[in-house]
């Protein structure tokens, strides 16, 4: 037997996929474009469909000590008691990301966009000793206290920050000014200098749909990632395009809060590239896993949108969204981050990812 390939058989197509070593594809194909390969391990999964692993293009890893929670309907009040228990003690940081990163990995997730609160470098050491590749952004918060902490942040980055993009599935840093209402141009300015991933959250509530007029300038500088943007008009989604701007909609958070008409597929027709991310644990509905799985499920089945375009959204948007090359969430030949596997019924005709969609069943890993 071939050390370390394993030939897969599933539900999905193409039906056959050839690994080696765990994390590189051979080949993907219908099986008798492959072959038998009997010196691979053989692996038949008649009963499941194999995916990529997932990408969750904005957490919140650190919130992960905080359980699910019902939303009392005013944000700043909700803001402010997130705020009040966040841990600020290292050990706490670390066991909170360690949680979240269980979680996730429970939810097929292998790479995420992480936003550290606190410019704090735990979250990344932990995602770094998990194997969990992605950005973790320094959360800059340029208001009250919380300024000082920024600029310093911002001084060291540009010296100690590695630039350029990550190793396929490997971890890097980046700068995150938390949004428009925390932070000034000013300093807005100064992190999109910085050559390392950016991200910012960005018209997450109805008033903040000028913020995103406000951001021009920094937008056009380079290519960030904004999430939520739960709020646009028509003119927006032409900026955001043109300045290569990734929209990470949070479909469970968004729909937590009570914004639900968000314009993902209006974006994505207009040539914005869109992912999914899950936003912190306290807001969503699934206590025993982290997934953007959990929101391709909403948005399948409140919105009837295109089980191959949440896919794409989940993997291949939110990798390059984060800089990453985005070959390592598809079933095409090379290094591939993970493969997880979902239940379908071989029996029904219907889609196997539609069928995925319809049902409730947590990711088992495949390799
Ligand atoms: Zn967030």
């Amino acid at each position: 037997m071939a050390p370390g390939r394993t030939l897969i058989r599933h539900a999905g197509d193409p039906a056959a996929i050839l690994i080696e070593g765990g994390d590189r594809i051979l080949a993907a194909g219908q099986p008798a474009q492959i072959g038998a390969v009997p010196d691979a391990r053989q692996v038949h999964l008649p009963d499941m469909l194999v995916l990529p692993a997932l990408v969750n293009a904005h957490c919140h890893l650190d919130l992960s000590h905080l359980d699910p929670e019902p939303y009392g309907g005013d944000f700043a009040l909700w803001l402010d008691g997130i705020r009040r228990r966040r841990v600020v003690d290292d050990e706490l940081i670390a066991a909170a990301v360690r949680r979240g990163i269980e979680l996730t990995r429970a939810g097929g997730t292998a790479i995420v966009g992480d936003i550290a609160g606190g410019a704090s470098e735990i979250p990344a050491r932990e995602l770094r000793a998990a194997g969990i590749g992605g950005v973790s952004y320094l959360e800059l918060i340029g208001v009250g206290n919380s300024r000082c902490r920024a600029l310093e942040t911002l001084d060291a980055a540009a010296a100690w920050l590695p630039s350029g993009p990550a190793d396929p599935g490997g971890l890097s840093m980046g700068l995150s000014p938390h949004a428009p209402y925390t932070c000034d141009l000013d300093l807005y300015r100064r992190a999109a200098r910085i050559d390392v991933p950016m991200a910012t959250h960005l018209a997450e509530t109805p008033d903040e749909v000028e913020s995103i007029d406000a951001l021009a300038e920094v937008l056009c500088m380079r290519p960030i990632i904004a999430a939520h943007v739960n709020y646009s008009r028509e003119e927006h989604l032409d900026l955001l395009a043109r300045a290569g701007t990734t929209v990470v909609y949070c479909p469970r958070a968004a729909a937590y809060f009570g914004h639900s008409s968000h314009g993902y597929r209006r974006m994505i027709r207009a040539g914005i590239n869109v992912a999914l991310g899950t936003d912190g644990l306290p807001c969503l509905d699934t206590p025993d896993r982290i997934s953007v799985l959990d929101d391709m499920r909403l948005l399948y089945r409140r919105d009837g949108a295109d089980p191959a375009m949440l896919l794409h959204m989940a993997t291949v948007a939110a990798a390059s969204g984060l800089g990453l090359d985005a070959g390592v969430v598809t079933l095409a030949p090379g290094p591939v981050a993970g493969l997880i596997a979902l239940p379908v019924d071989p029996l029904d005709r219907c889609d196997p990812l539609a069928q995925v969609l319809r049902r409730d069943d947590a990711p088992r890993w495949v390799s």
